[in-house]
């Protein structure tokens, strides 16, 4: 099983990790700028943090033959915070790099005003830098949340089929289905969505447009759960290329329309021998 995840924080994650998701298949991934937890309280916060993103991580990931690229947006949680504002600023240095495949984590976390001009903004980003973006919907209050994604998403003019509204349930599914925009979820260990009840989600709506990720972070979580999910696709009758579709392909054909993902170059880590993990002295020497 060759696997592509969508939205994962490996910042948050450990070396093994990355050795596990290897393992399991995992040969490339995304992962989005998001809230860290700790409230940042400067803009050179963001830099660095960027930084990592296009640099330290792809290089921790590619020890273990995974491609790693990155979306980058000031996430909707700080959106709040007027000293994290001027982050929008830093963002076209970032937007230009190479292995930059969408504008996100952007949306609503509380739907403040704040939230609605900074998530406009961004989506004009994602227009002028003719980037896909990544939108995450609210943990409460989601229906709402979601409706309320979309309208912003139609308004700014950005092709539907360029957006991904994330971490989706049985609730949201069909007006994001409605929308043109793609669907992604977010599978957890509990609450939320889990493996099962995708495998239902994808028997009612079909394989089309459905991004699957593990949105593994410095939360309860599970970066293995894209392959349990495959896993519980083929038990319930899915076929191989069905999973393919969902968990490699699909990853591939939204992030593509970046125009920065290297397709030879990923069938190739596909295709290749499970790595190894002999001379990896400089990941061992970190502390
Ligand atoms: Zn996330």
């Amino acid at each position: 099983m060759r696997i592509f995840d969508p939205h994962i924080h490996m910042t948050s994650r450990t070396t093994d990790d990355y050795e596990r998701m290897a393992a399991a298949g995992v040969r490339a991934l995304v992962e989005p700028a998001f809230w860290l937890g700790q409230p940042r309280t400067s803009v050179g916060s963001f830099a660095d943090y960027f930084d990592s993103l296009v640099g330290w991580e792809p290089f921790r990931a590619s020890q273990f033959g995974i491609r790693h690229f990155a979306t980058i947006a000031l996430n909707p949680k700080e959106a709040n915070d007027p000293r994290c504002r001027e982050v929008l600023e830093l963002l076209p240095r970032y937007l230009d790099k190479d292995n930059v495949v969408a504008v996100g984590e952007i949306g609503y976390d509380s739907t403040t005003p704040e939230e609605d001009e900074v998530f406009a903004a961004q989506l004009a980003l994602a227009i002028a830098y003719d980037l896909p973006a990544l939108v995450h919907t609210p943990h409460r209050d989601k229906a709402r949340g979601t409706a309320r994604s979309i309208a912003v998403v139609t308004e700014s003019g950005i092709e539907p089929g360029r957006v991904v509204i994330d971490h989706l349930n049985e609730v949201t599914v069909e007006q994001v289905r409605d929308s043109g925009c793609w669907a992604g979820f977010s599978i957890y260990p509990d609450t939320k969505m889990s493996p099962p009840r995708m495998v239902e989600i994808l028997r009612k709506y079909g394989t089309e447009r459905m991004l699957v990720n593990s949105a593994a972070d410095w939360g309860r979580s599970d970066p293995l759960l894209t392959r349990t999910t495959g896993e519980a696709m083929l038990e319930a009758g899915f076929s191989d290329d069905d999973v393919d579709r969902v968990l490699w392909r699909n990853p591939i054909e939204f992030y593509g329309q970046s125009g920065r993902l290297d397709l030879a170059e990923l069938e190739g880590a596909a295709a290749g021998p499970e790595p190894t993990f002999e001379g990896n002295s400089i990941l061992r020497g970190g502390s």
